[in-house]
């Protein structure tokens, strides 16, 4: 029996991590859930899997919580100190770590610093102070697994080579819905169309961050830091029908690919099973009837961020911190519809540049970058409103 922590269950990365516990019952028992402000689902959850110790960040939502599960045998905690204990948790075989968002970094780091192994979706702390948390991971002898599907796919892509025997490694995107539309329709996308995304169904942050590329640019960082590869070794390429969750390229010429339906739960039951595989049953994959597979180069004059994403990753420091946190005011504007989507990579550019490089030391140097951050990318913002 493997027990289990899900920071962020509530979401859609928690709620398919769910799904799966749920069909092995045997194998897998839920010891600790957080959420943001959602009680509600919390407490269906609660009610389902019976965790020990559950938290969310918003106080008011923990304690309209606590009045409905009365007589309950579950701790509710608040706050981030809460879902940090949550965390810590002393029984946790494995961590999901599956918030959204920068608000990750310090829960992440609580169970890699209390030497639990994470299973990582939350890609925003990884681009932050991915080196950090590697370092503590070594220092603690715990490992971090890949849930996004690309690194997950890199990953099993990399079981069983050499490591110096690679080349390059490619991540695939789908370029999502407005990559092949000109740069004047672009301009005016609405929110309801930014949402749509071809292949997958996701939270509304990582839709948009797909919707214009930075979500391609924040996992290059990330596979930098989970695999450990220069960057100059890390590229993009289109690939519409997300098929191939991405490759790695050796140097004898062969190249290995990871392939499935656009299914998360794959990925995310590599990560909790890891190295054997369970009985999910998806539809199988029948290439005949799909027919095509299409592949384009990124176009980085059209969708900037992915651009500015390998630039932060360059001058490295306080900078992909940087990138990350007015990436996420960004978004977070569109989404309230107070900016237009061509105000995301601008928003995110101006910040950049107005930016004193600063070293990263530790964990606080990074969140002092995004501190900094938001409120640059906020002020820009505000601007832009007018
Ligand atoms: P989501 O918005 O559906 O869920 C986010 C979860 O985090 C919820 O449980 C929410 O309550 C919690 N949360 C939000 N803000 C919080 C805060 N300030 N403090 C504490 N908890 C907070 O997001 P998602 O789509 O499940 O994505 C989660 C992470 O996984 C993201 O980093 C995303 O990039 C990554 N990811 C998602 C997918 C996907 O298919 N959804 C795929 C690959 C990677
Ligand atoms: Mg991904």
């Amino acid at each position: 029996m493997k027990n289990i922590v899900i920071l962020g269950s509530t979401g859609s990365i928690g709620a398919s991590t769910l799904d799966i516990v749920s069909r092995f019952p045997d194998q897998f028992s839920i010891v600790g859930l957080t959420a943001g402000q959602n009680d509600v689902k919390l407490e269906e959850q609660i009610r389902t899997f019976k965790p020990q110790v559950v938290a969310l960040s918003s106080q008011t939502a923990a304690d309209a919580l606590r009045v409905r599960l009365n007589g309950h045998p579950v701790e509710v905690l608040d706050g981030e100190e809460g879902l940090c204990a949550v965390a810590r948790h002393t029984e946790c075989d494995l961590v999901i770590s599956a918030i959204v968002g920068g608000a990750g970094l310090t829960p992440t780091m609580a169970a890699i610093r209390a030497g639990h192994k994470v299973a990582l979706a939350n890609k925003e702390p990884m681009v932050m102070a991915g080196h950090l948390m590697q370092e503590e991971a070594h220092k603690q002898g715990t490992r971090i697994f890949p849930i996004d599907s690309e690194h997950s796919a890199v990953f099993q892509s990399l079981e069983g080579h050499r490591r110096e025997d690679v080349r390059r490694i490619v991540l695939t995107a789908s370029g999502g819905p407005f990559w092949d539309w000109p740069l004047d329709k672009i301009k005016n996308v609405t929110i309801e169309q930014a949402l749509k995304h071809p292949n997958w169904e996701m939270g509304a942050k990582i839709t948009i961050d797909s919707a214009t590329l930075m979500n391609k640019g924040l996992e290059v960082i990330e596979a930098r830091w989970l695999f450990d590869i220069p960057p100059a070794q890390i590229n993009i390429v289109i690939h519409r029908e997300s098929i191939i969750h991405s490759l790695v390229e050796y140097r004898d010429g062969s190249v290995m690919a990871q392939l499935g339906l656009p299914d998360m739960r794959t990925p995310i039951s590599y990560a909790l099973n890891y190295p054997n595989r369970v009985p999910l049953d998806p539809p199988l994959l029948d290439l005949g009837t799909i027919g095509q597979l299409n592949f384009a180069p990124p176009d980085f004059e059209k969708f900037p961020c992915a651009q500015l994403a390998y630039d932060a990753l360059a001058e490295g420091g306080g900078l992909p911190a940087t990138l990350n946190a007015a990436n996420e005011v960004a978004v977070q504007a569109f989404l309230e519809k107070t900016i237009s989507f061509l105000d995301i990579p601008k928003i995110i550019e101006e910040t950049m540049t107005a930016y004193t490089p600063r070293e990263l030391r530790s964990v606080e140097d990074a969140l002092e970058a995004d501190r900094w951050a938001r409120e640059k990318a906020s002020m820009l913002r505000n601007v832009a409103v007018k």
